[in-house]
């Protein structure tokens, strides 16, 4: 059985209540420090950074909330409040305070271990919403198109890009030597629900062909595919390769 869990934080200055809450926790495998005060549940955060935070908001030297608006300057790390009542007003101090869940004294250890599991899996969980991950660099040629940064060099000269020409470029780039098609373009550049007129989408290509000394009749880059969409050429100019 592996030692080190999630670490957990308890903020909770009853005895009565952190220590079989400690016990509890380290028997279900999570790996439980304890904080009785304002001052050692800081002080414990920065020593060591737990995965969750279990947070009383009645503490000897201070307010609960106090800890979570510190501990929000620099970490978006899960908190569940550990509440008397849940009230209205609790809730609203949760929300206020960005705590992720709350449970209200007494509570069963059952309960308190299935919001641990549940608050501890939807902040672990891939970030399906945050769409696509970064893609890698692309090279074609002298071209060097780096995504995670939003940089593009030609022969290691910066191009000074906007945002959307700098997608366009990326899009028909990642795809060189292959037809990228109007449609798609407007959906990964734009998105699915721009209604405007794909006039734009060649008033950019435009723009970008002009930054890449590209010419529309004798494309190096960026040639027309009529009727269908654009081709990164690959930097050899050839429409055939
Ligand atoms: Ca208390």
């Amino acid at each position: 059985m592996s030692l080190s869990g999630p670490r957990i934080l308890v903020v909770e200055d009853e005895r009565a209540i952190s220590e079989p809450l400690a016990k509890l926790l380290a028997r279900e495998g999570f790996e439980a420090t304890v904080a009785g005060t304002v001052a050692d549940a800081l002080a414990e955060f920065a020593a060591h950074p737990p995965e969750l935070i279990l947070l009383d908001l009645n503490l000897p030297d201070g307010d609960g909330r106090d800890v979570a608006r510190e501990i929000r300057h620099s970490s978006g790390v899960p908190i569940i409040m550990l509440t008397a009542r849940g009230t209205e007003t609790d809730r609203i101090v949760g929300l206020e305070i960005g705590a992720d869940d709350y449970v209200v004294k007494p509570f069963s250890s059952a309960e308190v271990i299935a919001r641990i599991r549940a608050v501890l899996r939807r902040s672990e969980a891939p970030s399906a919403d945050q769409g696509e991950p970064v893609g890698e660099t692309v090279v074609v040629g002298e071209m060097r198109i780096d995504p995670a940064t939003h940089r593009a060099f030609l022969s290691d000269n910066e191009l000074d890009l906007s945002l959307k020409e700098f997608d366009l470029l990326y899009e028909l780039a990642r795809n060189a030597g292959n037809v990228v098609s109007r449609d798609e373009l407007m959906t990964r550049v734009w998105d699915e629900n721009w209604f405007g007129s794909t006039k734009t989408l060649d008033v950019h290509i435009g723009w970008l062909r002009r930054k890449l000394a590209d010419d529309a009749n004798k494309p190096y880059w960026i040639e027309t595919v009529r009727g269908v969409g654009f081709r990164f050429a690959g930097g050899d100019g050839s429409a055939d390769s």
